[in-house]
């Protein structure tokens, strides 16, 4: 089973990198992440955009690290894969400023399989509409004969979600070469602190000091040489705590939604994990987003959001996302959660990138928490018989007809933008905070303090 964990995973690599080209397909990605790489991928098309990824792999490790962390259930176990990749990704169209971004970063995949499952994929089945003979695997996007759909459960092992974090330590090797690039830019610092010391040890003011004695003038630049790299190392150890203190606010989100979103979900149904929950729901809010006919999606129930998402071609998960709050009505459980994300939008003459939070209501009904075992079976269109993919749409693409499919997976009931409202919400903590310690200090010995210090220098 574990090989087949690391194939899907390497697999999903390498689609990734061609998954806006035409025709794509990246068969390691479960069916709801495959169907929003494709929207995506129709989204592009139709913006004539020319989006270029570029994924080098980089680092020690060469296969990455596998299962850096994974969870459990009694039926499912998902876990991180990690591989470390210079990233350059250019978007390009006539009367566009052409975007381009090259960033260093480690890409987490997020793999779900099933635990002592069956492996099925490579079973012959009859297609019950034509006769011909495929395997299972080869059925997951349709008879490739007669072109009818099935629905069946989940081929696992799957990628089910993935993102990228900016990489600040996973290359031993580059250590040097990083130190010494930070050096560089810590340049300006070294050499004032060089010049400060030199003015106020040995009263070296003007370039004419430097003329008269050029051992100094040598021995400064020994000291700044050798000044480099320890600046350097400083420059990156503060660099690398800058880029953690903006990301620790959102894994700590997490961290806490994984405990909060376990208790709650223990009520309906003990065995639920949320990485693969959270992966269902960077997904459904891709579809959404991505989709040009929310209106006959089966897994959005929600108000119109007119043209909110319309300029949008990236959707890019942060790594986090919070649980807010877990309910049942009328034999549903409604999960509430923020999704932090990266979003890219086409402005006509530009690309603009935003970081955003979503909060999104889903709901699942309570009886179809769980599917175990392997099922097959044709999707048919009770008014004119004709087969279609039941994920894409709810309406028959060849009648019509509103074809009303049981739905037992997780359906999208509301989705709107809470970043101005979590950003405001953050402000007045912070701003009550300081007025606290303002009337602290007022209240505290600090002021006479500091104006017997003032008035004996002063
Ligand atoms: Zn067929
Ligand atoms: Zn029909």
């Amino acid at each position: 089973m574990s090989e087949n964990r690391e194939k899907a995973a390497a697999d999903f690599r390498e689609e990734i990198k061609h998954a806006f080209e035409p025709g794509a397909k990246v068969m390691s990605a479960d069916r709801e992440l495959r169907y929003c790489l494709e929207l995506q991928r129709n989204r592009i098309s139709k913006r004539n955009l020319k989006y270029t990824e570029e994924m080098v792999h980089k680092g020690p490790f060469p296969d990455g690290l596998k299962n850096v962390r994974s969870w459990r259930d009694d039926h499912y176990e998902a876990s991180w894969t990690v591989d470390y990749i210079d990233h350059n990704t250019t978007i390009e169209r006539e009367g566009l400023k052409t975007y381009t971004h090259s960033e260093r970063q480690a890409i987490y995949e997020t793999l779900v399989d099933v635990r002592d499952g069956e492996d099925v994929s490579g079973d012959d089945y009859c297609c019950p509409n034509c006769g011909a003979v495929s395997t299972i695997a080869e059925l997951q996007e349709g008879c490739r004969h007669c072109g009818t759909s099935f629905k069946m459960s989940e081929l696992y092992p799957k990628v089910a979600n993935y993102f990228y974090v900016y990489d600040v330590s996973g290359r031993a090797e580059n250590m040097w070469l990083t130190v010494l690039k930070y050096g560089v830019y810590a340049l300006p610092v070294n050499i004032l602190m060089c010049l400060y010391v030199l003015y106020t040890s040995y009263d070296m003011k003007t370039p004419m000091d430097y003329l008269l004695h050029p051992d100094m003038f040598i021995r400064m630049l020994l000291v700044i040489g050798i000044m480099l790299p320890i600046f350097g190392y400083f420059a990156w150890i503060f660099d690398a705590f800058r880029i953690a203190a903006s990301t620790t606010p959102v894994l700590f989100e997490t961290a806490n939604a994984r405990k909060k979103f376990a208790s709650k979900m223990s009520m309906f149904c003990p065995e639920f994990i949320f990485e693969s929950f959270a992966a269902r729901m960077v997904s459904l809010l891709k579809i959404v987003a991505f989709s040009d006919n929310r209106a006959d999606l089966p897994s959005y129930a929600g108000k119109d959001l007119g043209n909110a998402f319309d300029n949008v071609v990236d959707i890019s998960f942060l790594g986090a996302m919070s649980c807010k709050s877990v309910r049942e009505k009328n034999g549903i459980v409604y999960v509430t959660g923020d999704v932090y994300v990266k979003t890219a939008r086409d402005m006509g003459d530009r690309i603009k990138i935003k970081n955003e939070i979503y909060r999104i209501k889903a709901g699942r009904k309570r009886e179809a928490m769980f599917d175990t075992g392997f099922s097959i079976s044709k999707i048919q269109c009770p008014s004119c018989g004709a087969s279609f993919d039941a994920l894409k749409t709810s309406k028959c693409p060849f009648c019509g007809s509103d074809c009303n499919l049981e739905n037992n997976d997780w359906v999208v009931y509301d989705v709107r933008n809470v970043g101005l409202e979590i950003l405001i919400k953050r402000l007045l903590i912070a701003l009550v905070i300081i007025v606290f310690l303002c009337i602290g200090i007022a209240n505290s010995d600090l002021p006479e303090l500091f104006g017997s210090i003032m008035s004996r220098y002063g």
